[in-house]
C-alpha cells in the first residue's frame, strides 16, 4: 500500500530522463525537436524534453512491430506476460515516493493526490498481471460435422495518446490491458507532462519487458501524435482527451482504418435530493467538483440541486469551499494544486469572466491566486440556466454551476440534455429514486451517494459524445483483442 502520509514527500527527483525510448534504448531524435516542461506551481522550467518527429514515430513503429512478430515477446507464455506486469507493479511500489513527487512536480496535483494515483498505478498493473493468463475463446456448437472455436489474440501494435491530467494513471490503464494482451506499444504522454512516463519507462526495463514492447515518444499532438495516427502499421489509437481532439483523430485514422478508443470529456450531473444525507452530500458535491482542482473528466461541474433545498445547500457549500487550501502541492496540508499551464489558467478565467456575462451569481472565488504558478481559487455560481455556457462547456477547473430542480423527470431529462454521457451522480436516502436515476441518466458510469469512485476493476467510459468503448475491468480486453473464429473439419 503507498501511505498517505502527512509529510512532504522524502524523495524529489532532480535529475530525469528525457530522450525517447525505442526498442529498449534511450535515444535522440532524428528528425524530432525539444521542449522545456513546466513546474506548474511555479511557472519555472524543470527541465527539456526530446520530442520525436515523423521518423521517430517510424521507429517505434518498426520496433513495436519487431518485437510483437518475432521477438521474445511474440512466444511468450501468457503467465510470463502477467509476471512482467506484476514486476512493474512492485517496482513502481518500491518507488512510489519518489514517482509521486515527480508527478507533482511536472503536473501540480497534490502530493498526497499524486500518492493516490500511484496506488492506483499499482492496482491497475497488479488487475491485468492476473488477466493475461485468462484471455480465452469459446469453443462454439456449430452446424455441421465441424470443430469451431474462438481465439482472443493482440490488435497489434497499439498507439496510446494520453492527456496531462492523470499521466501515470492514464499510461497505467492503456499499458495494462494492451500489454496483457499481448499487444506492443507505442505511447505519446502528455507535452505538458512528459516526465513521470520516462521514468516508468525505466522501470519498464528493469522489469523485463523485452525492447521494442514498450515505446514512449514525448511531443505535441499536431506533429508526433498526428504521425502516429497516421502511421499505416499503427494498429489501433486508444485516446484520451477532448472531444474536438477525438473527431480529428478519427478523420485521421480513417484512412487506414484503425481501431480507435475514445475517453472523452464530460458536463457530469451530480443530482442533490432533498431527502438526501445533507452533510455527505455537501461534502460529495465538493469532492466532486474540486478534486484535483476540477481537471478530471468527470468532474461533477452541473450541481442540480432540489428547490427545498437549495439556498441552505450552496449557504453550506460556499462555506465549505472557502475552507479549501491552496498552494504548493509538495505540502501535505494542501489541498488544492495549481491549474496545469497558463493556457488552463486562462481559459478557465475566461469561463468564470463569461457566466458572470451571462448573468450566473457568483458566490465564492471566481479569481486567480497570487502573482506565480496558475492557481484559481475554487468557485461557485449560483441560479445557473441550462443555455448558459458555463453550464454546457466543459471548464476543466475548479469552477461548478448550482441549477435548481423540482422533480425527479424534470432533472433526468435536464441532465441528460447534453452531447456528454460519462458520469452521473445522485444523493438521496431513497432506493427507488436512485434505481430509477441509475436507469434513466445517460452517462457510463453513475454514482450513488458517492462521487469520484473509480477503480481498476470497473469499466469506465462514456455514452455518446464521451467517448467510445470502455477502459478498466474486464471490458478493456475486449478493445485490445481480435477475435478469430477457427473451424476444422471432423472426419
Ligand atoms: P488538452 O487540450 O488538455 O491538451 P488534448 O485532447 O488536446 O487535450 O490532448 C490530449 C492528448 O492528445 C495529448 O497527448 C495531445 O498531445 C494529443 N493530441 C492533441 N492533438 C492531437 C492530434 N491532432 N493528433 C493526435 N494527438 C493529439
Amino acid at each position: 500500500m503507498v501511505t498517505l502520509t502527512a509529510t512532504r514527500p522524502t524523495a524529489v527527483p532532480t535529475t530525469y530522463p528525457t530522450k525517447l525510448l525505442i526498442d529498449g534504448h534511450w535515444v535522440d531524435p532524428l528528425d524530432g525537436d525539444s521542449f522545456p516542461t513546466i513546474n506548474p506551481a511555479t511557472g519555472e522550467t524543470i527541465a527539456t524534453v526530446a520530442a520525436a518527429g515523423p521518423k521517430d514515430v517510424d521507429r517505434a513503429v518498426k520496433a513495436a512491430r519487431q518485437a510483437l512478430e518475432s521477438g521474445p515477446w511474440s512466444r511468450m507464455d501468457a503467465a510470463d506476460r502477467g509476471k512482467l506486469l506484476y514486476n512493474l507493479a512492485d517496482l513502481v511500489e518500491q518507488r512510489a515516493e519518489e514517482l509521486a513527487a515527480l508527478e507533482t512536480l511536472n503536473c501540480g496535483k497534490t502530493i498526497n493526490d499524486s500518492r493516490g494515483d500511484i496506488q492506483g498505478v499499482i492496482n491497475t498493473l497488479r488487475y491485468y498481471a492476473g488477466w493475461a493468463d485468462k484471455i480465452e475463446g469459446r469453443t462454439i456448437p456449430v452446424r455441421g460435422n465441424f470443430l469451431s472455436y474462438t481465439l482472443r489474440q493482440p490488435v497489434g501494435v497499439v498507439g496510446q495518446i494520453i492527456p496531462w491530467n492523470f499521466p501515470l494513471l492514464m499510461l497505467a490503464w492503456k499499458w495494462g490491458p494492451a500489454l496483457a494482451c499481448g499487444n506492443t506499444v507505442v505511447m505519446k504522454p502528455a507535452e505538458q507532462t512528459p516526465l513521470s512516463a520516462l521514468r516508468i519507462g525505466e522501470l519498464a526495463i528493469e522489469a523485463g519487458f523485452p525492447p521494442g514492447v514498450i515505446n514512449l515518444i514525448n511531443g505535441f499532438g499536431e506533429t508526433t501524435g498526428h504521425a502516429m495516427v497516421v502511421h499505416p502499421d499503427i494498429d489501433k489509437i486508444a485516446f484520451t482527451g477532448h472531444v474536438e481532439t477525438a473527431k480529428i483523430i478519427q478523420k485521421n485514422a480513417a484512412d487506414t482504418l484503425k481501431r480507435t478508443t475514445f475517453e472523452l470529456g464530460g458536463k457530469s450531473p451530480n443530482v442533490i435530493f432533498a431527502d438526501c444525507d445533507l452533510d455527505a452530500a455537501v461534502e460529495g458535491a465538493f469532492h466532486a467538483i474540486y478534486f484535483h482542482g476540477g481537471q478530471c473528466c468527470t468532474a461533477g461541474s452541473r450541481l442540480f440541486v432540489e428547490e427545498k433545498i437549495h439556498r441552505e445547500f450552496v449557504q453550506r457549500l460556499a462555506a465549505r469551499t472557502q475552507t479549501r487550501r491552496i498552494g504548493d502541492p509538495m505540502d501535505p496540508n494542501t489541498q488544492q494544486g495549481p491549474q496545469v499551464s497558463q493556457e488552463q489558467l486562462d481559459k478557465i478565467l475566461g469561463y468564470i469572466a463569461l457566466g458572470q456575462k451571462e448573468g450566473a451569481n457568483l458566490v465564492v472565488g471566481g479569481n486567480r491566486v497570487g502573482d506565480r504558478g496558475f492557481f484559481v481559487a475554487p468557485t461557485i455560481f449560483d441560479n445557473v440556466r441550462d443555455e448558459m455556457t458555463i453550464a454546457k462547456d466543459e471548464i476543466f477547473g475548479p469552477v461548478v454551476g448550482v441549477l435548481p430542480f423540482q422533480s425527479m423527470d424534470e432533472v433526468i431529462e435536464r441532465a441528460n440534455r447534453t452531447h456528454y454521457g460519462l458520469a452521473a451522480a445522485i444523493w438521496t436516502k431513497d432506493i427507488d429514486k436512485a434505481h430509477l436515476f441509475a436507469k434513466r441518466v445517460k452517462a457510463g458510469t453513475v454514482w450513488v451517494n458517492c462521487y469520484h469512485v473509480v477503480d481498476a476493476t470497473t469499466p469506465f467510459g462514456g455514452f455518446k459524445m464521451s467517448g467510445q468503448g470502455r477502459e478498466n475491468g474486464e471490458a478493456a480486453l475486449e478493445h485490445y483483442t481480435e477475435l478469430k473464429t477457427v473451424t476444422i473439419r471432423l472426419r
